[in-house]
């Protein structure tokens, strides 16, 4: 049985993938600082360590007492627009806390690591075509940029250290286990499925549509939601294709399908049956017109293909909240 830490393991993506990997068989290690994850979200059967990743000492001493073999780095900040207000909470997160994620992982001899990195690295470099991981990128903003330089840190850090990687960069991530048993726990979400949902709920009184002139049909962004659950699937993929010898490499995590936010709204209301009080509010600053992924990368090297529609996400995040 291998060994794999997550760090963030008690956030939204983390808690789902520790799930995942835990019922393929990993044993699996949790270190979360609980500033946004909650202890709640993880599995019991996972082991759970709450301490901030950049404590070099205590991060270590986890690392080695559980003979971790495998580090997938979860943990960070992942809102543009607060990003865009704070640009060095971000690189503080995301670049600093990264540089000693990698500092102790280097000197303790792991040689698998697995990130969590973003599609709106490629900004708007997308624009009409299916981003491929080639496709040249240019965030747009400051939560893209660290990711961005994240990437590369790991990249020179796995050539001096032999170290194998797997970087996923994420579309649109939403939805909740279908049982409702997790889901997004953010106080408030400011991401649209949730944002649209809490409003059908009677817990929002308007879902804001930032920016109806967006160079698209019907003027409102198009993203490409993908599934949490097919988002952790992917990771126990990557984590299978890493401890079989897997080369490092970058995969994107999309369906290929882009819906704009009207289209996402209307399918919400359609689906619960509840009519969606909607404004249109000015745009927000750094969103790209259309992020859309090319995922035949990860089809075809991790036989991984996403199984929930867009529906499916909408719903079981609804079903999700509804309990509270
Ligand atoms: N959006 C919106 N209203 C909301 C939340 C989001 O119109 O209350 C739009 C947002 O401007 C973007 C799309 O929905 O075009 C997806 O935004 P989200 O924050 O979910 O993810 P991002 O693409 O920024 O990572």
């Amino acid at each position: 049985m291998h060994t794999i830490l997550v760090t963030g393991g008690a956030g939204y993506i983390g808690s789902h993938t520790v799930k995942r990997l835990l019922d393929a068989g990993y044993k699996v290690i949790v270190a979360d600082d609980l500033s946004t994850g909650h202890a709640s979200a993880v599995d019991k059967r996972a082991v759970f360590y709450q301490l901030d990743v950049r404590d070099n000492q205590a991060f270590g001493n986890v690392l080695d007492q559980e003979q971790v073999e495998a580090v997938l780095h979860c943990a960070g900040k992942i809102v543009v627009s607060e990003s865009v207000k704070e640009p060095l909470k971000y690189f503080h997160h995301n670049v600093s806390g990264l540089n000693e994620v990698l500092k102790v992982v280097a000197e303790k001899g792991i040689k698998k690591f697995m990130f969590s990195s973003t599609a709106s690295i490629y900004g708007n470099n997308c624009f009409n075509i299916k981003a491929v991981e080639t496709t040249q990128v240019a965030p747009t903003n400051p939560y893209a940029a660290s990711k961005h330089i994240g990437e590369q840190m790991i990249h020179w850090v796995s050539e001096r250290y032999q170290m194998n990687y797997v970087i996923f960069r994420y579309f649109n991530v939403a939805g909740a286990e279908m049982d409702a048993s997790n889901g997004l726990r953010t106080e408030n979400p400011t991401h649209l499925v949730p944002s649209i949902n809490l409003t059908l709920l009677g817990k929002r009184p308007v879902f804001e549509i930032f920016g109806d002139d967006y160079q698209t049909a019907d003027g409102t962004c198009i993203r490409d939601y993908i599934h949490v659950c097919d988002l952790a699937r992917a990771h126990q993929l990557g984590m299978d294709y890493l401890f079989n010898g897997g080369q490092s490499t970058v995969f994107n995590l999309g369906t290929e399908q882009g819906y704009s936010v009207k289209q996402v709204a209307d399918t919400a209301e359609r689906i619960t049956g509840i009519p969606l009080n909607v404004k249109i509010s000015e745009r927000r600053s750094g969103d790209p017109d259309f992020v859309l992924a090319n995922a035949g990368k990860a089809r075809e090297r991790l036989d991984w293909v996403p199984e929930h529609s867009l529906e499916e996400i909408i719903q079981s995040d609804f079903h999700w909240r509804k309990q509270f």
